[in-house]
Formats: C-alpha cells, sequence, structure tokens
C-alpha cells in the first residue's frame, strides 16, 4: 500500500554534498527541523536532485519551505521522508542567528558519543542530532579519489537518459558532478564524559563548492577551508555545533558525519523570553 501523502513545513539546515546516483544522476540529502508538529523535530528529505532543477525550484539553507512528503518505508530511521518532487514552495528565510536559534534553540542538543552507540543498537535510534564539540584539535585533509568508471557510468546513464529518469528536471542538464579537492574531516572531543575523540566527515555541500571556488581561484584550498570552517566557524564569540547525521546502510548506522556547521554568536544563541504580564 503506498504511503500516505502529508503536508509538513520545513526549516531547511543542512545541504548535504551531492552524491552519484544511477538512478537520479547525482542527489543530495536534505535535513532539517519539522517545525508544523506540536513540537520542533528533525526531518531528513531525500532524495532531491538539486542540479537538476531550475534556480526557482532550489532553496537554501534556512529557509522555512512547506512540502508534501511520505515517510521512507524502506528507510528504518525515523526521520526519513521522501519529498514529493517539485512540491515545495519557500514560505521565507530565516536571518542569521537570532531568529534561526529561536527554532534550532528548541532540540536538546545530543552527544556524538551517545548518537554512535544508540544507531549500533536500534536501527529507529536517532539519526540526526546537533552536538556541540567541547573541543577540536584540527581539521585533517585528505586528497578526495577521482571519481570510480562505475559513479562515472552512472553519472552519465543519467544524463543519456534523462526522458526516463525518476526524477522530472526543471533545469537544464547539468555538467558531470566534479569531485572536491579534499576529503576533510573535523578531529573533536564531544561533550560526553571519557570521549575519546571522534573523526567525522564534512558533507556540507557548503564545503565542495568552497572547494570548487578556490581552485578556480588558484588559491590555497586547505587554508580556504580552513579559515572558513574553523577559524571563522569556530571563533572565540561562537557557539558553533555540528549537525550530525549517519548513513542508511545498516552496517554503518553507527557512523555519523558532519553535515553542517551551526556557527551562531554567543549573543545570538539564546532563546526569545516569554512575554510576562
Ligand atoms: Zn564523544
Amino acid at each position: 500500500m503506498r504511503v500516505q501523502a502529508e503536508s509538513a513545513r520545513v526549516l531547511v539546515t543542512v545541504k548535504a554534498t551531492p552524491q552519484p546516483s544511477t538512478t537520479y544522476g547525482d542527489t543530495s540529502c536534505v535535513a532539517g527541523i519539522r517545525i508544523d508538529g506540536a513540537e520542533p523535530s528533525w526531518i531528513r528529505l531525500y532524495p532531491i536532485a538539486f542540479r537538476w532543477l531550475d534556480g526557482e525550484s532550489q532553496f537554501k539553507k534556512y529557509d522555512v519551505i512547506e512540502l508534501e512528503v511520505r515517510r521512507r518505508d524502506a528507510d528504518t530511521r525515523r526521520e526519513s521522508y521522501s519529498p514529493t518532487q517539485d512540491s515545495w514552495r519557500v514560505v521565507q528565510n530565516l536571518p542569521p542567528w537570532k531568529a534561526r536559534h529561536a527554532v534550532v534553540g528548541q532540540l536538546e542538543p545530543t552527544t556524538t558519543c551517545e548518537l554512535m552507540k544508540a544507531a549500533s543498537a536500534d536501527g529507529s535510534a536517532p539519526s540526526l542530532g546537533l552536538v556541540y564539540p567541547t573541543d577540536i584539535d584540527r581539521l585533517e585533509f585528505e586528497p578526495h579519489p577521482a571519481w570510480s568508471s562505475e559513479q562515472l557510468a552512472k553519472m552519465q546513464a543519467r544524463i543519456d537518459k534523462e526522458s526516463t529518469a525518476l526524477i522530472p528536471m526543471s533545469g537544464s542538464i547539468p555538467s558531470i558532478l566534479k569531485e572536491p579537492e579534499f576529503k576533510v574531516r573535523y578531529r573533536y572531543r564531544c561533550a560526553f564524559a571519557g570521549c575519546d575523540g571522534h573523526q567525522g566527515r564534512i558533507l556540507d555541500w557548503e564545503l565542495t563548492s568552497l572547494q570548487n571556488r578556490l581552485r578556480f581561484e588558484h588559491k590555497d584550498v586547505r587554508a580556504g577551508v580552513t579559515e572558513k570552517f574553523l577559524d571563522q566557524m569556530f571563533a572565540p564569540e561562537r557557539r558553533a555545533g555540528f549537525y550530525m547525521g549517519n548513513f542508511e546502510l545498516a552496517a554503518r548506522r553507527g557512523k555519523f558525519s558532519v553535515l553542517g556547521v551551526y556557527w551562531p554568536r554567543i549573543a545570538e544563541a539564546v532563546l526569545p523570553q516569554p512575554t510576562l504580564f
């Protein structure tokens, strides 16, 4: 039986970097906070083939969107939903950071240690969460491998067979997705007592775009990425956290990556006071 469609209102907090896909050419995982229920909750929207959509159909981080979704039955992660393609409408964009924190700050932060432990034991444990690292040791860079011939073939197949694709496209056919120069990871500790430290690969689309821009401008990619993802985002006047997410593959459920960074100034990371009479 087909899963019932429902309408949702979502604050988009995460746009993960596109991955090669046979069915969709390349797709992104979008995550955010669902705000149409009694309490805000995490939601994952997959697939969305951003690069195949025209500008009108795209949306940005911290846009509030309304759309039609269906629970993804095949995925035991409770936050996973499939959007009805092109059903979304941008309602507004929340400016940095007070208005954003009024929503994000309502969700209880967690720790990577707890997320990993719970997800390894239970397929329906939380698969998204906000983690404030207690300290960051460094960023690690590893050359990103070139796409395999299999991945390239997947992407080419989508371009060749445009008319039979499952996701309608509204934009022009994009060029083959270019791989970033580096895989980048945070080395950090979470707030769990006795945390031994983690490596968190950054899957933020912003990181891929930044690397491509730096490369295009013939600038030092490592230096540019460090300046943005360490010096700016984790500057002393900010209270920055990681939007964490895990993998669908059951064997990798316990593995979490950094899908994006939440980096309000400390002074802005306050919840609005209830009005007193
Ligand atoms: Zn930890």
